[in-house]
């Protein structure tokens, strides 16, 4: 029997990105969902929440002992942030470029904190920063039955 690989029917590595409250006040949520959906990555995760003080503490919890962890969680608390699943191949590094350096200001044109936001503080968007983080985050911020498997029609003309 002949075996087709199918790349865009395999599972492949995913991510947790989310929109800060930052991003959500400001009115930047599509512009930021459309750099990924351009790119031609797989959304697979999407909501609007207010994130409880325990999660946001459990998500940044790698930075607790950092001076600014209590502002962090204040800030990540102070309003709603979108969450969302995305899958690819390369997926987790692929977006880290697309969202820019963690300050700002250096930040390079073209990515989304570089050409949105000014500081670290305030720097709208979150992407996981590895493939294990990427799975961990993914579990931590949705619940089974709110991750949807699709094939995008445009499958077949992103993967060869
Ligand atoms: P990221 O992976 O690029 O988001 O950066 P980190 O994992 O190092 O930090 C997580 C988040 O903590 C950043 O995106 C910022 O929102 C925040 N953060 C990091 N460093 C600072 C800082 O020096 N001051 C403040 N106010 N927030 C910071
Ligand atoms: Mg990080």
């Amino acid at each position: 029997k002949r075996r087709i690989f199918l790349p865009h029917l395999q599972k492949m590595e995913e991510t947790y990105i989310m929109i800060k409250p930052d991003g959500v006040q400001r009115g930047l949520v599509g512009e930021i969902i459309s750099r990924f959906e351009k790119k031609g990555f797989k959304m697979t995760g999407l909501k609007l929440f207010k994130c409880p003080q325990e999660l946001a503490e459990e998500h940044y919890k790698d930075l607790n002992s950092k001076p600014f962890f209590p502002k962090l969680i204040g800030y990540i608390t102070s309003g709603p942030v979108v969450c969302m699943a995305w899958e690819g191949d390369g997926v987790v590094a692929s977006a880290r470029k697309l969202i820019g350096a963690t300050n700002p200001l250096q930040a390079e044109p073209g990515t989304i904190r570089g050409d949105l936001a000014v500081q670290t503080g305030r720097n709208v968007v979150h992407g996981s920063d590895s493939p294990e983080n990427g799975k961990r985050e993914i579990a931590l911020w949705f619940k089974e039955g709110e991750l949807c498997e699709w094939t995008p029609a445009q499958a077949p003309w992103l993967l060869e």
